[in-house]
Parts: structure tokens; sequence; C-alpha cells
């Protein structure tokens, strides 16, 4: 026998010994008397799940599962309770959120003066001079129906520079000092892609920046986080996940600062939510250098899809649609990046072998990144690209058969139609019917995920099952009902299509032998729920890789 064979021998005899273990194992938890809903097809239903270490061991009925009992075995009795797996937000902005509820002052209040009272309370322990932050503004749900001004800002905080970010992260809203201190007055014209509103009739500044002009304040703003404040902001947001039953999350405009955040917090036991961290395109060169691509990392922290972006937001009504806003005869909405530009940027990270992920609102933009996707495909077929479409808001049939011929993977807002209702009208209703499309996805044989784009929307799990469910909005409008989706469906959605769209479904997003024992125990069934009050169900316990993530 000649070296090589006994070398190939050696290493056959590992390779087999490494499958035993799992089915020798013995469980560390058995979780029994369960409604467990799998979302394998296999077995949809199961009473019981035994798990070794991180991953599930058996799923089955009582019986077959408590068999598998050693006496170091840890039991529990789910009393009847339901288990799903754990929920995936496929779109989220999770590390850039935790450093915000970190640092600023969380402005989703329902009323101008309530606002103010908050600014008022951070002033008071702010240094004169340094920027009191805001962040999650909603001008459509404060009771005055009217957006702040700098005199509301300067009338709550007169001797600290303000700046307020608005919940959908497109415009911003600055007092007197703060415009000062960033060099803008009456006189600054507006840079290209931006716009400082002033007030027609006087020229006065009303305290409303929108897009690219944003940037005179990002520049003014010391941005002195330290590595450990990035590691705190995921310690934070992570809690905030887990208590609603998430267990993975897509960092959707992440950089290498996110992606070193979310390795520090995952060793020092901070990490609670598997981190698919995209990388926003202007570090593409860097990351390609480097020699990285999409898939790097573990089950934790893995570099995701390069990410691009097309047009504006739905929040606030800049994405690009081919007819009108309602009500705004010649507002279109704005596209940010050309179809060359687009072009250029995703050829090179195509064939660098990155998934391509680029935000794509209305049906302009769709159309223009599709072509793009098809142009890439075309010139340099790749197997299994999974292209991504960030929101993918309004469609059509012709999208529709384009995006499941090239197999690309739709993001919509989940929480949207529930949360956003009142934004809905800027639509209207013929638009709605094919906004948030997922009856028309899952009918074509598309894989749509769970994605809330938080901050802009919200991300708990049992909203977006209502929203998505019902087509209801918090005041009791239905927009888009042709949309509407089974509760089953809207499981599968938020599960194993979100570990499809981060090349993970072999690993999680269902409760299977071999898969990570990631899940969620619920107070109630959503099966047997009233629709109307699914976002009503408490989650009692949300476990990752065999560890509760949170218990109420
Ligand atoms: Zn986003």
């Amino acid at each position: 026998m000649n070296q090589g064979t006994s070398r190939r021998e050696f290493l056959g005899t590992l390779a087999a010994f490494s499958l035993f273990p799992l089915e020798q194992e013995k469980p560390d938890l058995i979780l029994h008397n369960g409604n467990i809903l799998t979302v394998n097809d296999r077995g949809p239903h199961a009473q019981a799940v035994a798990i070794a270490r991180d991953r599930f061991l058996a799923v089955g009925s009582d019986s077959e599962v408590m068999n598998l009992a050693s006496a170091a075995t840890k039991k529990i009795d789910l009393g009847g309770k339901t288990v799903s797996p754990g929920f995936i937000d496929a779109h989220a902005h999770p590390a850039e959120a935790g450093l915000m509820h970190l640092r600023m002052v969380d402005c989703d209040r329902r009323s101008i003066s309530a606002i103010q009272a908050a600014l008022r309370e951070r002033a008071a322990k702010t240094p004169p001079g340094e920027w009191v932050l805001g962040f999650k503004y909603d001008d459509t749900k404060t009771e005055e129906g009217r957006p702040l001004t700098v005199a509301d800002l300067d009338g709550a905080v007169p001797d600290h520079p303000v700046h307020i970010r608005h919940r959908g992260g497109h415009t911003v809203y600055v007092n007197s000092l703060g415009f000062r201190m960033a060099g803008v007055d009456e006189k600054t014209p507006d840079p290209p892609g931006g716009k400082i509103d002033r007030d027609p009739a006087t020229g006065k500044l009303t305290g409303r920046v929108a897009e690219s002009a944003q940037e005179f304040f990002e520049k003014a703003i010391p941005q002195n986080f330290s590595r450990d404040d990035h590691r705190e902001g995921v310690k934070l947001i992570s809690k905030m996940l887990a208590r609603t039953g998430i267990t993975s999350a897509t960092e959707a405009q992440g950089t290498p600062t996110d992606l070193r955040a979310y390795q520090d917090a995952h060793e020092s036991g901070d990490l609670l939510y598997r981190a698919y961290c995209f990388i926003n395109f202007h570090f593409l060169d860097a990351m390609i250098a480097a020699g990285n691509r999409t898939g790097l990392g573990n089950e934790w922290v893995r570099v995701g899809a390069i990410k691009l972006v097309c047009d504006g937001s739905i929040s606030e009504r800049t994405a690009r649609l081919s007819t009108p806003y309602e009500g705004r005869p010649n507002d279109y909405g704005i596209l940010v990046m050309t179809e060359e530009e687009l072009y250029t940027h995703g050829r090179k990270a195509h064939l660098a072998g990155w998934q391509i992920g680029t935000h794509a609102n209305g049906d302009v933009a769709i159309d223009t990144t599709m072509r793009v996707y098809e142009r890439l495909q075309k010139e340099s077929p790749r197997r299994d690209p999974r292209f991504r479409l960030e929101h993918c808001t309004v469609v059509n049939d012709s999208l529709i058969a384009r995006i499941k011929a090239l197999g690309a993977i739709p993001t919509p807002f989940s929480t949207y139609v529930y949360y956003h209702g009142e934004k809905m009208r800027y639509y209207g209703a013929e638009r709605l019917n094919h906004m948030f499309a997922l009856r028309s996805f899952l009918d074509a044989g598309i894989r749509a995920t769970q994605a809330s784009d938080y901050p802009p929307g919200e991300f708990i799990p049992m909203m977006a099952l209502q929203s998505e469910v019902t087509r209801t909005d918090m005041k009791g409008n239905v927009w888009g009902a042709m949309q509407r989706i089974t509760v089953e469906e809207a499981i599968r959605v938020g599960t194993i299509n979100g570990a499809y769209a981060s090349y993970e479904e072999n690993i999680k997003g269902s409760i299977e032998v071999g898969k990570l024992a990631d899940l969620v125990v619920l107070g109630r069934d959503p099966l047997k729920e009233n629709p109307s009050t699914l976002v009503t169900i408490p989650v009692e316990r949300t476990m990752a890789g065999g560890r509760w993530t949170f218990e109420s």
C-alpha cells in the first residue's frame, strides 16, 4: 500500500466517523408536549424536539423523542404551547439601530410636544454646544398633523444643535444652531440630489433637509463611536430582537465596522441573532482586494451580499414609480443611481462571486435593477447567484415573470400595511393591489422573505403575520386585499424563505434533524388565532443555537 492510498483511507475513516457523533450523542435538552410547526413538508407537525449542543438531534412524537433521553438530559414540558422555527428578518439595519438606541432620542412619539419634552430632557443632560440627536421621527404619526419646524426645535432646545432623523432615513430635521454649526444658511444652494427646504413665501429654512443635503450634517456631527460602543449597540438590539422571536437578521447596509461589531459581540456572548452582513458598495473594492466574498464567516456572523441602491423610499414617498403619486401629478419619485452605475458596480461584484442586493422600491427601479441582473447573468452566467431585490415594493405581471425566470429574491416590507397605513393613501387603492405583493410572489413560485427594514418599519414577526394575512392597518383600513396570504404561508415566508435568501436553507429556517436549534415558543397558536389579533400573540421564549436568548 503506498502512502497515497493510506492517506486516502485515513481521511475516509475520519469523514465516516464525523457522521456518527450526532447520532450517538445524547440530547442536552428535550422540549416535549408541544404543538410544533416544523415548516418541514415531510412532517409539518411534531410534539417534541431533542437538542444536542446547537442542533436538533430528533424531531417527532413525545414517545419517540423522550426515548432518547439520558439521565443528564434536561426536559421541558411545553404545556401544549406552539413552537415555530426562529424568525428571520431578511432586511433590517440592526447594528446601526442599536447604536442609535444607545445614543439618540427615540422620537417615535404621537405628538410634537411629546418629542419636544424628550429632546428637552436629553439636552438637560448634554453639555451646551454638543449635539442632541434623535431618530424614528415620523411626520405622519403626530397628532398636530404637520411636520416639525425649526421653531419647534428651537423652542425645545435653544442651546444645543439638534438633528433628528426621519423614520424612513431619507430626511432630517435640524434647529437653528444645528444649521449654523453645519455652515448652512438661507443662501446655501441645494446640492445635486438634495434639498434644503425653504418657506416659499419668506425663503427661510423650515428645518427639513432631504437626501444628499444630509451630508452637510454628517460632516458636522462628530462620529465618535468607539469599538466598544459598536459592540454595545449590537448587544442592545440583540435583546430587542430576541424578545420578539427573531433569531436571524440581515444587516442590509453593513460595513466592515459592523462586521467587527458582530464578531466582538459574538465573542463576548452578547450576539443573540445570526447576522448576515451586507456590505455597502463603497467597500466593494477593498473587500475584493482582501479576497472576501459572500458566505465568508460562520452561522453567527457571515458576509452577505454587496448592497446597491436604485431609488428612494416608500415611507417618505420618494420611490421611483411609472405613474405619479396620488394627488401629486408630476411626482414620480427619484432614482439615485443610473443603470450604468448599477451595472458597473454589479458586474464587479458578480464576477468576484458576490451575491448582489439592490434597493429597488418602485416599478421603474425594479425594472432597471432586473435589466442589470439579466444582463450580468447573460454575459457572465453564474450558478445560483440568488440576486436580491431589496423591498421590491411595486410590481406588475411582467416583472413577476422576470423575477421568477431569473430566480431573484424579493424582500418586501412585512409590517408596512399594518404599521404605516396612513402612508398607503399616497399610493392609491389600485396600486396597493400590486405592492408588498406576497400573494403574487408565492403564486409564481418566488421565494419572498419577511423583512422589517427597522428602523423604518417595525420588526415584530407577529405584526408581520397580521399585516400580511389581513392587509389591514391599525385603524382597520384594508390595503391591497388581493395580496393576502395564509398564516401558514406567512410563517414559511418568515422562516425557510429567509434562510434561502442567505444560502442557509440547509442549516436553518425549519425544525429538522441536523439544523440549528433556532425556535420560538408562542403564547397562542397563530393558526388558530383570529387574524386581526395575531400581533397580540406573546412570545414566551426564543432559542438560537440551543441557547435561550429570551425568556419571559
Ligand atoms: Zn433598508
